[in-house]
């Protein structure tokens, strides 16, 4: 397998085994050795004969062919001390001092290991209410929030990862205004990702413009009221200032809870694409589409056998990572065993549509995107199915969702749709389901030189149709886009399409697509140019509740200081 710089790049300095000066110990191909072998091994619980070179090395075929990577605490951990090789965890967070500060100690365990938290603060007590013990009064949670923020940063130098977060608030808590404006200034509670915790109820209040109730935690009693619309334009005026809070839909997440008999669903992980229960964790999974493919003369199609084959076995591999899983809490261990969520989605999505031919922001697209994952859900089901058949289903399904439906799995859920925001890189494809983000652009080198970038795909089919030239990539650079590039035939123009080119109903539509197919959420960011006025962000949130999202995360562009990949900068 051919690696990029910057997939090397990230491997050494992250994942590969290093000894006490730092100095990698193991190649690309030993990492993917190391992995495979102790997945495996989770076989001999369940089959002493089970033929584990075997199956080791499918998993290490499936991983090095770049078909099939999981999340990068397992390609970290596996087979090393710590162990630990799930991304997703959520915390409880208890109303007292005891309960707060267990929650940043574990929380700190957590992130020195390479997994993110997510955390609901709406069982905390509202600013100002007072403190039985000492007669005192309360700081409310955002203040909270900026001490579990402290402990991040403090952890992020001695970690594998700098440590994510995330904090959601229910809408209904007595101090959501403060918290909506928690982000306000960009140097607070930066290790957090924050979303507001909405009820169908309030979006209820919102269409119908009424006062909704504010809720004691404690209580359970009726505090003061606000009006729902003024909520909802403060929401969205600071996602438009700079893209946060996002939004979850509290009630929708505990509407697909498959163990209602375990507890709610209070929080997400990180990147918002995994709801837990407190003390739940799961470890993600995503296969690569651009190597799902074949080719029949000068066309390409999706090998739907590959796929199914990659899918199943991918989900083996999962189901044995919550065996062979070093967990940092018993608690944890406890539920995750209980319930043994796992997490499979894709990765390489535009760069799959492009090589088809489809443009991302078509019906076409979006039907494809909905038929794909509307298979590799079934078959990730008929695996977890199998699976429960040799193992047993998971501990918690007498009284799940899925007992009523009679469906016996040896999984809770099977499907998440992941960022892969490490993991593309080593694989050298696009982000989960997003748009690419560039085709083209400048990279500073020494001497003030520029050099341009090219995507692979963009780059190959370029030269083969004869619009590769200096000038037409420069063009592109700079423009950030192939629109209105006249040199660039039409049909390339509408296949080419970035991140910046889709427009926020097209991002949406594709969300949707791929939320009715996943059982647990969908990671995606919803892009909006920088003129785009606030109505249309209203707009799009009212869309993603209208068409079945579970949260929705939106970035306008240049709004948040400090972004990371300039397009058209010439410096
Ligand atoms: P990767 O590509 O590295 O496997 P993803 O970008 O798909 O990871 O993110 C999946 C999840 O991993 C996130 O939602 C979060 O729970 C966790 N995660 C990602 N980045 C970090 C980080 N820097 N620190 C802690 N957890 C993280």
């Amino acid at each position: 397998m051919q690696f990029s710089e910057n997939a090397l790049k990230v491997l050494e300095k992250r994942y590969l085994t290093k000894d006490e000066t730092g100095k990698a110990i193991e190649t690309v191909d030993e990492m993917f050795r190391r992995v495979a072998s102790h997945i495996a091994k989770a076989d001999h619980i369940y089959n002493p004969d089970a033929n584990l070179q075997e199956l080791e090395e499918q998993f290490y075929q499936m991983m090095t062919n770049l078909e099939f990577l999981p999340n990068s605490p397992t390609l970290m951990n596996a087979g090393r001390d710590l162990g630990q090789l799930s991304a997703c965890f959520v915390l409880p967070v208890e109303d007292t001092m005891e309960g707060i500060f267990d929650a940043i100690k574990n929380a700190a365990i957590i992130h020195k290991s390479g997994g993110g938290t997510g955390f609901s603060f709406s069982r905390l007590r509202a600013k100002g209410a007072t403190v039985a013990s000492t007669g005192g009064v309360a700081s409310g949670p955002i203040s909270f929030m900026k001490v579990f923020n402290a402990a991040t940063e403090a952890v992020k130098q001695g970690g594998t990862r700098r440590g994510a977060n995330m904090g959601i608030l229910r809408v209904d808590h007595p101090d959501i205004l403060d918290f909506i404006r928690c982000k306000e200034n960009n140097e607070e509670v930066t290790n957090f990702n924050i979303s507001v915790g909405i009820t169908e109820s309030f979006m209820e209040a919102v269409e119908t413009d009424v006062q909704y109730p504010l809720i004691d935690p404690k209580t359970g009693e009726s505090v003061g009221k606000l009006n729902a619309r003024e909520v909802f334009k403060q929401i969205v005026h600071m996602a438009w200032t700079n893209g946060e809070p996002g939004i979850i839909f509290i009630d929708r997440l505990n509407r697909d809870n498959p163990t209602p008999q375990l507890g709610s669903i209070e929080s997400t992980n990180p990147c918002g694409e995994q709801p837990l229960l407190p003390y739940e964790s799961c470890n993600l999974g995503s296969i690569n589409l651009l190597q799902m493919l074949k080719q029949e003369g000068e066309k390409s199609y999706i090998d739907y056998e590959k796929l199914e084959n990659r899918v199943k076995l991918a989900v083996h591999f999962l189901d044995n990572v919550i065996d062979i899983n070093n967990y940092p809490l018993k608690e944890i261990e406890e539920m995750t065993k209980s319930t043994r969520k796992i997490g499979l989605g894709i990765m390489g999505f535009a760069d799959m549509l492009i090589t088809l031919g489809v443009p991302y922001n078509s019906e076409e697209g979006v039907k494809l995107g909905e038929e794909l994952m509307r298979f590799i859900d079934e078959k990730s089901k008929e695996a977890s199915i199998k699976l429960a058949k040799e193992r047993g289903v998971f501990p918690s399904f007498p009284g799940s969702m899925h007992e009523k439906r009679g469906v016996r799995l040896r999984n809770a859920t099977t499907t998440t749709i992941a960022p892969t925001g490490t993991i593309s890189i080593i694989a050298g494809t696009s982000s989960g389901i997003e748009p690419l983000f560039a085709l083209s652009y400048f990279r500073n080198v020494m001497d003030n030189d520029k050099l341009i970038e090219t995507h692979p795909i963009f780059e190959k089919i370029a030269r083969a149709e004869g619009f590769y030239t200096k000038e037409i990539m420069e063009k592109v650079a700079s423009h950030g886009s192939v629109e209105g590039i006249s040199e660039i035939p039409e049909k390339y123009r509408q296949i080419f399409v970035t991140a910046h080119d889709v427009s926020p109903y097209w991002h949406i539509r594709m969300q949707a697509a791929f939320q009715n197919h996943v059982d647990n959420a969908v990671s995606k960011t919803i892009n909006f140019p920088y003129e785009a006025r606030e109505e249309d962000v209203h707009q799009a949130y009212r869309l993603a509740h209208q068409w079945g999202c579970k949260g929705i995360t939106i970035y306008r562009d240049g709004s948040r200081e400090g972004q990371v990949l300039n397009i058209g900068t010439l410096d």
